[in-house]
Protein backbone atom coordinates (compact mmCIF):
# COMPACT_ATOMS: atom_id res chain seq x y z
CA UNK A 1 0.00 0.00 0.00
CA UNK A 2 1.79 3.14 1.17
CA UNK A 3 4.86 3.47 3.53
CA UNK A 4 5.42 7.28 3.20
CA UNK A 5 3.22 9.72 4.26
CA UNK A 6 3.11 13.44 2.99
CA UNK A 7 1.82 16.19 5.67
CA UNK A 8 -0.25 19.19 2.98
CA UNK A 9 -0.46 21.08 6.28
CA UNK A 10 1.31 23.19 9.06
CA UNK A 11 0.74 23.77 12.52
CA UNK A 12 -0.96 21.81 15.06
CA UNK A 13 -2.23 19.63 12.69
CA UNK A 14 0.46 18.66 11.06
CA UNK A 15 1.74 17.82 14.36
CA UNK A 16 -0.81 15.76 15.15
CA UNK A 17 -1.23 13.86 11.82
CA UNK A 18 2.78 13.29 12.34
CA UNK A 19 2.48 11.63 15.75
CA UNK A 20 -0.07 9.67 14.54
CA UNK A 21 2.05 8.52 11.61
CA UNK A 22 5.10 7.29 13.79
CA UNK A 23 2.98 5.26 16.14
CA UNK A 24 1.88 3.32 13.10
CA UNK A 25 5.62 3.09 11.61
CA UNK A 26 4.87 5.67 8.68
CA UNK A 27 7.68 7.73 7.40
CA UNK A 28 7.26 11.10 7.43
CA UNK A 29 7.16 13.87 4.67
CA UNK A 30 6.57 17.67 5.75
CA UNK A 31 6.52 20.46 3.04
CA UNK A 32 6.89 23.62 4.94
CA UNK A 33 6.27 27.34 3.83
CA UNK A 34 9.75 29.83 4.09
CA UNK A 35 8.02 31.52 7.08
CA UNK A 36 7.46 27.83 8.59
CA UNK A 37 11.26 26.81 9.18
CA UNK A 38 11.23 26.13 12.56
CA UNK A 39 8.04 24.13 13.10
CA UNK A 40 8.14 21.21 15.47
CA UNK A 41 6.55 18.74 12.68
CA UNK A 42 8.99 20.10 10.47
CA UNK A 43 12.13 18.73 12.66
CA UNK A 44 10.78 15.29 13.54
CA UNK A 45 9.30 14.77 9.87
CA UNK A 46 11.82 12.08 8.41
CA UNK A 47 12.14 14.66 5.21
CA UNK A 48 11.65 18.58 4.84
CA UNK A 49 10.98 20.44 2.02
CA UNK A 50 10.42 23.35 1.91
CA UNK A 51 7.63 24.70 -0.99
CA UNK A 52 7.73 28.28 -1.49
CA UNK A 53 6.88 31.47 0.40
CA UNK A 54 5.01 32.67 3.76
CA UNK A 55 1.83 33.01 1.41
CA UNK A 56 -0.37 30.26 0.96
CA UNK A 57 -1.41 30.58 -2.32
CA UNK A 58 2.46 29.91 -3.28
CA UNK A 59 3.01 26.76 -0.35
CA UNK A 60 0.11 25.51 1.43
CA UNK A 61 -2.17 25.61 -1.90
CA UNK A 62 -0.10 25.49 -4.49
CA UNK A 63 -0.90 21.95 -5.82
CA UNK A 64 1.55 21.50 -8.01
CA UNK A 65 4.81 22.16 -5.87
CA UNK A 66 3.26 19.70 -3.26
CA UNK A 67 2.72 17.03 -5.79
CA UNK A 68 6.30 17.47 -6.73
CA UNK A 69 7.61 17.12 -2.92
CA UNK A 70 5.49 14.18 -3.05
CA UNK A 71 7.18 12.54 -5.64
CA UNK A 72 10.24 13.50 -4.89
CA UNK A 73 10.35 12.54 -1.13
CA UNK A 74 8.78 8.96 -2.59
CA UNK A 75 5.40 9.22 -0.65
CA UNK A 76 3.00 6.80 -1.44
CA UNK A 77 0.12 9.56 -0.02
CA UNK A 78 -1.44 12.71 1.27
CA UNK A 79 -2.98 14.00 4.18
CA UNK A 80 -4.59 17.17 3.77
CA UNK A 81 -5.49 18.17 7.65
CA UNK A 82 -8.32 20.52 7.80
CA UNK A 83 -8.67 23.94 5.49
CA UNK A 84 -6.38 24.43 3.06
CA UNK A 85 -6.79 21.72 0.13
CA UNK A 86 -8.22 19.55 2.44
CA UNK A 87 -11.83 19.83 1.08
CA UNK A 88 -10.50 20.54 -2.78
CA UNK A 89 -12.03 18.23 -4.81
CA UNK A 90 -10.11 19.00 -7.98
CA UNK A 91 -6.44 18.16 -5.39
CA UNK A 92 -7.91 15.13 -4.10
CA UNK A 93 -8.60 13.99 -8.19
CA UNK A 94 -4.66 15.36 -8.69
CA UNK A 95 -3.75 13.19 -5.85
CA UNK A 96 -5.45 9.79 -7.06
CA UNK A 97 -4.58 10.83 -10.89
CA UNK A 98 -0.42 10.67 -9.70
CA UNK A 99 -0.98 7.02 -8.28
CA UNK A 100 -0.60 8.53 -4.83
CA UNK A 101 -3.40 8.06 -1.99
CA UNK A 102 -5.88 10.66 -0.56
CA UNK A 103 -6.10 10.43 2.89
CA UNK A 104 -10.00 11.79 2.49
CA UNK A 105 -12.93 10.51 0.53
CA UNK A 106 -13.42 9.92 -2.87
CA UNK A 107 -13.17 13.51 -4.54
CA UNK A 108 -16.61 12.91 -6.07
CA UNK A 109 -18.03 12.93 -2.19
CA UNK A 110 -15.78 16.03 -1.52
CA UNK A 111 -17.56 17.31 -4.96
CA UNK A 112 -21.18 16.59 -3.57
CA UNK A 113 -20.69 17.90 -0.18
CA UNK A 114 -18.57 21.09 -1.18
CA UNK A 115 -22.16 22.09 -2.86
CA UNK A 116 -24.14 23.03 0.07
CA UNK A 117 -27.37 22.24 -1.93
CA UNK A 118 -26.68 19.20 -3.08
CA UNK A 119 -25.98 18.11 0.06
CA UNK A 120 -28.80 19.10 1.94
CA UNK A 121 -30.62 17.08 -0.99
CA UNK A 122 -28.41 13.99 -0.65
CA UNK A 123 -28.86 13.99 2.98
CA UNK A 124 -32.57 14.93 2.79
CA UNK A 125 -32.51 11.56 0.66
CA UNK A 126 -31.27 9.71 3.05
CA UNK A 127 -33.55 10.47 5.77
CA UNK A 128 -31.49 13.00 7.89
CA UNK A 129 -33.56 16.10 8.58
CA UNK A 130 -32.31 19.33 7.54
CA UNK A 131 -33.58 22.71 7.77
CA UNK A 132 -36.59 23.85 5.82
CA UNK A 133 -35.84 25.22 2.45
CA UNK A 134 -36.24 24.16 -1.32
CA UNK A 135 -32.47 22.95 -1.75
CA UNK A 136 -32.31 24.77 -5.03
CA UNK A 137 -30.23 27.25 -6.25
CA UNK A 138 -31.88 30.80 -6.86
CA UNK A 139 -31.70 32.00 -10.40
CA UNK A 140 -31.06 35.47 -9.08
CA UNK A 141 -33.94 36.67 -10.07
CA UNK A 142 -35.86 38.81 -6.94
CA UNK A 143 -39.65 37.37 -7.41
CA UNK A 144 -37.88 34.06 -7.44
CA UNK A 145 -36.13 34.66 -4.08
CA UNK A 146 -38.76 36.28 -2.46
CA UNK A 147 -41.24 33.53 -3.39
CA UNK A 148 -38.79 31.26 -1.69
CA UNK A 149 -38.30 33.07 1.13
CA UNK A 150 -42.11 33.62 1.54
CA UNK A 151 -43.08 29.45 1.83
CA UNK A 152 -40.29 29.19 4.58
CA UNK A 153 -41.61 31.96 6.38
CA UNK A 154 -39.41 35.27 7.47
CA UNK A 155 -36.99 35.51 8.84
CA UNK A 156 -34.69 33.46 6.25
CA UNK A 157 -31.27 33.21 5.81
CA UNK A 158 -29.58 33.47 2.35
CA UNK A 159 -26.36 30.87 2.21
CA UNK A 160 -23.65 30.32 -0.70
CA UNK A 161 -23.65 27.03 -1.90
CA UNK A 162 -19.96 26.99 -1.75
CA UNK A 163 -19.58 29.28 1.24
CA UNK A 164 -17.37 27.99 4.13
CA UNK A 165 -15.24 29.11 7.18
CA UNK A 166 -18.72 31.06 7.93
CA UNK A 167 -18.99 33.50 5.31
CA UNK A 168 -21.05 33.89 2.63
CA UNK A 169 -24.38 34.18 4.67
CA UNK A 170 -26.84 36.28 5.37
CA UNK A 171 -30.31 36.62 7.77
CA UNK A 172 -32.83 38.28 5.62
CA UNK A 173 -35.58 39.37 8.47
CA UNK A 174 -38.61 41.06 6.08
CA UNK A 175 -39.32 40.83 2.16
CA UNK A 176 -38.05 44.12 2.11
CA UNK A 177 -34.55 43.57 2.65
CA UNK A 178 -34.43 40.65 -0.26
CA UNK A 179 -33.49 42.98 -2.72
CA UNK A 180 -30.23 44.36 -1.28
CA UNK A 181 -29.26 41.50 0.84
CA UNK A 182 -29.44 38.96 -2.62
CA UNK A 183 -27.32 40.94 -4.66
CA UNK A 184 -24.60 41.19 -1.73
CA UNK A 185 -24.44 37.38 -0.92
CA UNK A 186 -23.96 36.77 -4.64
CA UNK A 187 -21.31 39.24 -5.31
CA UNK A 188 -19.76 38.49 -2.04
CA UNK A 189 -19.90 34.49 -2.54
CA UNK A 190 -18.70 34.92 -6.21
CA UNK A 191 -15.61 37.31 -5.01
CA UNK A 192 -14.92 34.86 -2.09
CA UNK A 193 -15.59 31.16 -3.32
CA UNK A 194 -15.83 31.47 -7.11
CA UNK A 195 -19.36 30.75 -6.96
CA UNK A 196 -21.94 33.09 -6.56
CA UNK A 197 -25.05 30.10 -6.26
CA UNK A 198 -27.10 31.13 -3.84
CA UNK A 199 -29.60 29.22 -1.54
CA UNK A 200 -32.60 30.27 0.59
CA UNK A 201 -33.14 28.39 3.96
CA UNK A 202 -35.03 29.19 7.43
CA UNK A 203 -33.04 31.15 10.33
CA UNK A 204 -33.28 29.91 12.85
CA UNK A 205 -33.44 32.16 15.81
CA UNK A 206 -31.85 30.25 18.89
CA UNK A 207 -30.48 27.07 18.03
CA UNK A 208 -27.20 24.87 19.30
CA UNK A 209 -24.53 23.96 16.99
CA UNK A 210 -24.54 20.17 17.55
CA UNK A 211 -22.46 17.81 15.26
CA UNK A 212 -21.71 14.15 14.48
CA UNK A 213 -18.65 12.22 13.88
CA UNK A 214 -18.53 9.55 11.46
CA UNK A 215 -16.09 6.87 10.04
CA UNK A 216 -16.60 4.66 7.23
CA UNK A 217 -13.95 2.50 5.40
CA UNK A 218 -13.91 0.54 1.89
CA UNK A 219 -15.81 -2.20 2.67
CA UNK A 220 -18.84 -0.69 3.13
CA UNK A 221 -18.82 0.01 7.24
CA UNK A 222 -19.39 3.24 8.43
CA UNK A 223 -20.24 4.22 12.18
CA UNK A 224 -21.60 7.17 14.16
CA UNK A 225 -18.85 8.04 16.84
CA UNK A 226 -20.67 10.56 18.64
CA UNK A 227 -22.34 14.35 19.32
CA UNK A 228 -20.24 17.16 20.15
CA UNK A 229 -21.53 20.51 20.91
CA UNK A 230 -20.05 23.31 19.05
CA UNK A 231 -22.02 26.57 20.18
CA UNK A 232 -19.86 28.42 21.56
CA UNK A 233 -18.96 30.51 18.58
CA UNK A 234 -17.85 34.18 17.24
CA UNK A 235 -18.92 35.56 13.81
CA UNK A 236 -19.88 31.79 13.06
CA UNK A 237 -16.56 30.65 14.13
CA UNK A 238 -16.04 27.98 17.05
CA UNK A 239 -14.37 29.35 20.22
CA UNK A 240 -15.10 25.88 22.59
CA UNK A 241 -16.26 22.50 21.60
CA UNK A 242 -18.01 19.71 23.82
CA UNK A 243 -18.20 16.13 23.56
CA UNK A 244 -20.94 14.81 24.02
CA UNK A 245 -23.82 17.73 23.61
CA UNK A 246 -25.46 18.21 27.21
CA UNK A 247 -28.54 17.48 27.89
CA UNK A 248 -30.23 15.85 24.18
CA UNK A 249 -31.87 12.99 24.20
CA UNK A 250 -30.05 10.09 23.88
CA UNK A 251 -32.23 7.81 21.37
CA UNK A 252 -32.87 10.92 19.19
CA UNK A 253 -29.14 11.31 18.71
CA UNK A 254 -28.74 7.52 18.49
CA UNK A 255 -31.49 8.10 15.59
CA UNK A 256 -30.16 10.74 13.83
CA UNK A 257 -26.18 9.30 14.53
CA UNK A 258 -27.74 6.51 12.73
CA UNK A 259 -29.34 8.40 9.68
CA UNK A 260 -25.78 9.85 9.08
CA UNK A 261 -23.65 6.42 9.14
CA UNK A 262 -26.68 4.87 6.57
CA UNK A 263 -25.82 8.32 4.89
CA UNK A 264 -21.99 7.29 4.57
CA UNK A 265 -22.92 3.43 3.09
CA UNK A 266 -25.62 5.01 0.81
CA UNK A 267 -23.02 7.72 -1.43
CA UNK A 268 -20.12 5.05 -0.29
CA UNK A 269 -18.34 7.51 1.77
CA UNK A 270 -14.50 6.84 2.60
CA UNK A 271 -12.96 8.20 5.61
CA UNK A 272 -13.65 10.38 8.47
CA UNK A 273 -16.36 13.15 8.31
CA UNK A 274 -18.77 15.61 10.24
CA UNK A 275 -22.66 15.99 9.47
CA UNK A 276 -23.24 19.36 10.88
CA UNK A 277 -26.69 20.40 12.97
CA UNK A 278 -28.51 23.23 14.29
CA UNK A 279 -31.05 21.68 17.27
CA UNK A 280 -33.72 23.73 17.61
CA UNK A 281 -36.79 22.97 20.28
CA UNK A 282 -35.69 19.42 20.86
CA UNK A 283 -34.63 19.40 16.55
CA UNK A 284 -32.08 18.40 14.27
CA UNK A 285 -31.32 20.06 11.24
CA UNK A 286 -28.70 19.41 8.77
CA UNK A 287 -26.60 22.47 7.11
CA UNK A 288 -23.39 20.94 5.96
CA UNK A 289 -20.96 17.60 5.77
CA UNK A 290 -17.46 18.35 6.20
CA UNK A 291 -15.50 15.74 5.00
CA UNK A 292 -12.12 16.43 6.58
CA UNK A 293 -10.88 15.86 10.02
CA UNK A 294 -12.23 18.95 12.31
CA UNK A 295 -10.50 20.95 14.72
CA UNK A 296 -12.42 20.01 17.46
CA UNK A 297 -11.33 16.41 16.93
CA UNK A 298 -9.66 15.44 19.97
CA UNK A 299 -12.88 15.61 22.25
CA UNK A 300 -14.50 12.71 20.38
CA UNK A 301 -11.15 11.10 20.62
CA UNK A 302 -10.76 11.33 24.18
CA UNK A 303 -14.50 10.30 24.74
CA UNK A 304 -14.86 7.37 22.39
CA UNK A 305 -11.33 6.00 23.57
CA UNK A 306 -10.16 6.33 19.78
CA UNK A 307 -7.43 7.85 17.90
CA UNK A 308 -9.48 9.27 14.68
CA UNK A 309 -5.87 9.95 12.93
CA UNK A 310 -4.47 6.63 12.94
CA UNK A 311 -8.22 5.53 11.95
CA UNK A 312 -7.77 7.65 8.97
CA UNK A 313 -4.97 6.42 7.90
CA UNK A 314 -5.78 2.76 8.49
CA UNK A 315 -8.68 3.36 5.70
CA UNK A 316 -6.52 4.92 3.81
CA UNK A 317 -4.50 1.84 3.94
CA UNK A 318 -7.56 -0.33 2.64
CA UNK A 319 -8.03 -2.02 6.08
CA UNK A 320 -11.65 -2.65 7.22
CA UNK A 321 -12.60 -0.88 10.11
CA UNK A 322 -12.48 -2.97 13.40
CA UNK A 323 -15.39 -1.36 15.54
CA UNK A 324 -19.05 -2.25 16.07
CA UNK A 325 -21.59 0.23 16.21
CA UNK A 326 -22.88 -1.43 19.91
CA UNK A 327 -19.17 -1.24 20.80
CA UNK A 328 -18.29 2.74 20.52
CA UNK A 329 -19.45 4.12 23.79
CA UNK A 330 -19.36 7.45 24.99
CA UNK A 331 -17.08 7.83 28.42
CA UNK A 332 -17.06 11.08 30.63
CA UNK A 333 -16.59 14.29 28.93
CA UNK A 334 -14.47 16.12 26.85
CA UNK A 335 -14.22 20.02 26.82
CA UNK A 336 -11.76 21.98 24.38
CA UNK A 337 -10.49 25.38 23.59
CA UNK A 338 -9.13 26.90 20.60
CA UNK A 339 -6.23 28.81 22.12
CA UNK A 340 -5.75 31.83 19.58
CA UNK A 341 -3.02 34.49 19.13
CA UNK A 342 -5.52 37.46 19.16
CA UNK A 343 -6.11 40.78 20.52
CA UNK A 344 -8.52 40.10 23.25
CA UNK A 345 -9.73 43.82 22.50
CA UNK A 346 -10.24 43.73 18.64
CA UNK A 347 -9.75 40.05 18.05
CA UNK A 348 -7.08 41.28 15.13
CA UNK A 349 -4.21 38.65 15.00
CA UNK A 350 -1.55 38.73 17.43
CA UNK A 351 1.70 37.66 15.52
CA UNK A 352 4.83 38.03 17.08
CA UNK A 353 7.11 36.11 19.19
CA UNK A 354 6.23 34.16 22.41
CA UNK A 355 8.49 34.55 25.81
CA UNK A 356 6.77 32.02 27.99
CA UNK A 357 4.81 29.21 27.01
CA UNK A 358 3.46 27.34 30.34
CA UNK A 359 1.33 25.02 30.13
CA UNK A 360 -1.23 22.56 32.22
CA UNK A 361 -1.00 18.66 32.81
CA UNK A 362 -1.92 16.23 34.83
CA UNK A 363 -4.78 13.66 34.39
CA UNK A 364 -7.36 14.29 31.59
CA UNK A 365 -5.44 17.21 30.06
CA UNK A 366 -3.83 17.57 26.65
CA UNK A 367 -2.20 19.96 24.43
CA UNK A 368 -2.42 19.91 21.03
CA UNK A 369 0.11 22.93 19.80
CA UNK A 370 3.22 23.56 17.99
CA UNK A 371 3.95 26.67 19.93
CA UNK A 372 6.51 26.73 22.22
CA UNK A 373 8.61 29.64 24.24
CA UNK A 374 10.55 31.24 21.44
CA UNK A 375 8.02 30.47 18.34
CA UNK A 376 7.69 33.13 16.28
CA UNK A 377 4.37 33.09 14.99
CA UNK A 378 3.82 34.16 11.41
CA UNK A 379 1.25 36.51 10.33
CA UNK A 380 0.51 34.77 7.18
CA UNK A 381 -1.75 32.20 9.00
CA UNK A 382 -4.93 31.38 11.07
CA UNK A 383 -4.12 32.69 14.94
CA UNK A 384 -4.97 29.06 16.24
CA UNK A 385 -1.91 28.49 18.55
CA UNK A 386 -3.05 25.32 19.64
CA UNK A 387 -5.91 22.91 21.78
CA UNK A 388 -6.40 22.97 25.29
CA UNK A 389 -8.52 19.81 26.12
CA UNK A 390 -9.69 18.50 28.89
CA UNK A 391 -11.64 14.88 30.13
CA UNK A 392 -13.20 14.08 32.96
CA UNK A 393 -15.68 11.69 34.55
CA UNK A 394 -18.80 13.89 34.61
CA UNK A 395 -19.44 17.24 32.43
CA UNK A 396 -18.88 18.76 36.37
CA UNK A 397 -15.52 17.06 36.19
CA UNK A 398 -14.25 18.44 33.24
CA UNK A 399 -15.32 21.57 33.81
CA UNK A 400 -13.34 21.74 37.02
CA UNK A 401 -10.65 20.48 35.65
CA UNK A 402 -10.69 23.03 32.71
CA UNK A 403 -10.59 26.21 35.08
CA UNK A 404 -7.34 24.35 36.97
CA UNK A 405 -5.70 24.34 33.65
CA UNK A 406 -7.13 27.69 32.32
CA UNK A 407 -5.60 29.08 35.23
CA UNK A 408 -2.07 27.32 35.11
CA UNK A 409 -1.82 27.69 31.60
CA UNK A 410 0.62 31.20 30.95
CA UNK A 411 1.71 32.43 27.48
CA UNK A 412 3.95 35.59 27.50
CA UNK A 413 4.93 37.98 24.60
CA UNK A 414 1.65 37.77 22.29
CA UNK A 415 -1.74 39.11 23.16
CA UNK A 416 -4.08 35.57 23.39
CA UNK A 417 -7.97 34.69 24.48
CA UNK A 418 -6.89 32.65 27.48
CA UNK A 419 -8.94 35.44 29.27
CA UNK A 420 -11.88 34.84 27.33
CA UNK A 421 -11.79 30.95 27.99
CA UNK A 422 -11.31 31.71 31.84
CA UNK A 423 -14.59 34.06 31.51
CA UNK A 424 -16.29 31.17 29.79
CA UNK A 425 -15.14 28.30 31.69
CA UNK A 426 -16.90 30.33 34.78
CA UNK A 427 -20.22 31.64 32.84
CA UNK A 428 -23.47 30.10 34.70
CA UNK A 429 -24.87 29.49 30.98
CA UNK A 430 -22.33 27.70 29.77
CA UNK A 431 -22.07 25.63 33.35
CA UNK A 432 -25.34 24.71 32.53
CA UNK A 433 -25.19 23.19 29.79
CA UNK A 434 -26.91 23.47 26.02
CA UNK A 435 -26.65 27.27 25.55
CA UNK A 436 -27.78 28.24 21.69
CA UNK A 437 -25.02 29.99 18.86
CA UNK A 438 -25.47 33.36 20.08
CA UNK A 439 -24.85 32.92 23.80
CA UNK A 440 -21.34 33.43 23.42
CA UNK A 441 -21.27 37.25 21.70
CA UNK A 442 -24.13 38.21 24.36
CA UNK A 443 -21.59 36.80 26.91
CA UNK A 444 -18.74 39.62 25.07
CA UNK A 445 -21.45 42.25 24.49
CA UNK A 446 -20.33 45.17 26.47
CA UNK A 447 -22.75 45.92 29.61
P1 LIG B 1 -19.71 27.25 7.13
O1 LIG B 1 -19.54 26.22 6.06
O2 LIG B 1 -19.28 28.60 6.67
O3 LIG B 1 -19.14 26.85 8.44
P2 LIG B 1 -22.39 26.50 8.06
O4 LIG B 1 -23.50 26.21 7.12
O5 LIG B 1 -21.73 25.33 8.73
O6 LIG B 1 -21.29 27.41 7.31
O7 LIG B 1 -22.90 27.49 9.19
C1 LIG B 1 -22.00 28.05 10.13
C2 LIG B 1 -22.76 28.67 11.29
O8 LIG B 1 -23.68 29.67 10.81
C3 LIG B 1 -23.62 27.70 12.08
O9 LIG B 1 -22.90 27.02 13.09
C4 LIG B 1 -24.64 28.66 12.66
O10 LIG B 1 -24.06 29.38 13.73
C5 LIG B 1 -24.89 29.66 11.54
N1 LIG B 1 -26.02 29.23 10.65
C6 LIG B 1 -25.92 28.54 9.49
N2 LIG B 1 -27.14 28.30 8.95
C7 LIG B 1 -28.06 28.85 9.79
C8 LIG B 1 -29.50 28.94 9.80
N3 LIG B 1 -30.25 28.42 8.84
N4 LIG B 1 -30.08 29.60 10.83
C9 LIG B 1 -29.33 30.14 11.82
N5 LIG B 1 -27.99 30.11 11.86
C10 LIG B 1 -27.33 29.46 10.88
Amino acid sequence: MFDTVLIANRGEIALRVLRACKALGLRTVAVFSEADRDLPHVALADTALCIGPAPAARSYLDQAAILFAARAAGAGAIHPGYGFLSENAAFAGRVEAAGLVFIGPRPDSIRLMGDKIAAKRAMREAGVPCVPGRDEALSGELEEAQRAAAEIGYPVMLKAAGGGGGRGMRVVAAVGEMADALAVTREEARRAFGNGTVYVEKFLGGPRHVEIQVIADTHGNAFWLGSRDCSLQRRHQKVVEEAPAPGLDAALVAAVGERCAEACRRIGYRGVGTFEFLVEDGAFHFIEMNTRLQVEHPVTEMTAGLDLVQLQLRVAMGERLALSQAGIACRGHAIECRINAEDPASFAPSPGTITTWSVPGGPGIRIDTHASAGYRMPASYDSLLGKLVVHGESRADALARLRAALEEMRVGGIMTNLDLHRRIARDPGFIAGGVDIHHLERLMAPR
